[in-house]
């Protein structure tokens, strides 16, 4: 079905734009393996994000976080833990598993929709380590205490930050600076695109070059496989892409933000609830969790018939996902009544770089025409 308003549409550099990178790239006969556009991107990721952290890029999020498991907890033997949200994308469990360990899926907060602070408290002596979620690229406003909890208990803290380059704590730091590490996708689908990418962000120096000895077959100074790695590279195509599109990042976010708020301001007057720190992300989602009363699945229904791409992100979540169910010896759960409840209400609606007015005004007249029709008492 082709939407009148897609739910995401990524922009990228026009062919002049990069015409003369991809000229340079070819002409210097260096395509990947650390060249000079992933050393240029990577000190651009770095400035931006402040705070002394280093990069280390990747060529996917999935990789990224992967490497973040092997380089802080190493290698599982298949039957412990690492806590992590069942509300969230599915990469993180795919990589729990794939690093030889077990998602022990922790039950969320229903206000901030991440792991809760108690709940995670409860499970920290069952698990290895934490991979935290800052689910829709929202900076939680937990983070503080989540960061107490791990190291009071030594445990390691990975941060899924995938979706949120660009978004921002509520101490106004810029993703990136928090837990041990925290890892990012540049895939297209996300606020900050460059096709497939991303990178994790650290200040731990150690951790920094340890990460990118993993991404490229565990070599270091010579090409000699000091420890077990794989090819995690982020390739110079990418990375040139990625020097113009972070240019245009905050004009980009400005946009996205100003769309956010129109919609939020309405929505909410109708009962809706928006996430907390939302508005200081970089909403590659516009995420709200829907009143009851009037209902996730109808309106959903709705607005996709009539040429509007909304989405039930994270629903399902990822314990019910055929692999998950078909696999039960593979987790553990603390109970998961908030993820579920908030799986039957949550939607996202169509955000873009540069929305038109009239989108904004379409996407909002239709939603306020279905909840007059269709509100229960
Ligand atoms: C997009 C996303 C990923 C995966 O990123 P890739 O770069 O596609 O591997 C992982 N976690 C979350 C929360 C995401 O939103």
């Amino acid at each position: 079905m082709k939407y009148n308003i897609p739910f995401i549409k990524p922009s990228f550099p026009e062919e002049h734009e990069i015409a003369k990178d991809y000229s340079q790239i070819v002409d210097s006969n260096w395509f990947t393996n650390f060249g000079p556009y992933e050393q240029e991107f990577r000190a651009r990721l770095e400035e931006y994000v402040g705070n002394d952290v280093k990069a280390v890029t990747f060529n996917n999020a999935t990789i990224g976080l992967l490497a973040a498991i092997e380089g802080l907890i190493g290698r599982g033997n298949g039957k412990e833990y690492i806590a992590m949200p069942s509300f969230t994308f599915i990469a993180g469990a795919q990589a729990i598993i794939w690093a030889g360990y077990k998602p022990y899926f922790v039950d969320i907060d229903s206000k901030s929709l991440q792991m809760d602070v108690n709940n995670l408290e409860n499970v920290i002596d069952e698990v290895k380590g934490v991979l935290f979620c800052n689910v829709f690229g929202i900076g939680n406003p937990d983070m503080e205490a989540i960061e107490e909890i791990a190291t009071k208990n030594s445990k390691p803290l990975v941060v899924d930050s995938a979706a949120g380059f660009g978004s921002k704590y509520i101490d106004g730091t810029f993703l990136g600076n928090k837990g041990d590490c925290e890892v990012f996708s540049f895939h297209a689908t996300k606020p900050f695109a460059i096709g497939e990418g991303g990178a994790i962000l650290t200040k731990d120096i150690e951790l920094a070059k340890r990460l990118k000895k993993i991404t490229n077959f565990g070599f270091g100074d010579s090409r000699d496989a000091e420890e077990l790695g794989f090819n995690g590279k982020l390739q110079e195509f990418n990375a040139a892409i990625g020097i113009l599109q972070l240019k245009k990042l905050d004009a980009k976010i400005a946009s996205r933000q100003d769309t956010y708020s129109q919609y939020a301001s309405f929505l909410e007057n109708l009962g809706f609830k928006a996430i907390d720190n939302a508005e200081n992300s970089s909403l590659g989602f516009a995420p709200f969790v829907c009143p009851e009363a009037i209902g996730r699945n109808g309106l959903v229904r709705y607005l996709n018939i009539n040429g509007i791409q909304a989405r039930e992100y994270y629903n399902p979540p990822i314990h019910r996902q055929s692999y998950f169910v078909s696999n039960r010896n593979q987790w553990a759960d603390s109970g998961l009544d908030n993820t579920e409840n908030v799986c039957d209400n949550i939607f996202s609606l169509p955000i873009h770089d540069d929305m038109r007015m009239v989108d904004v005004e379409s996407v909002l007249s239709e939603i306020g025409r279905y909840a007059k029709d269709n509100k229960r008492a």
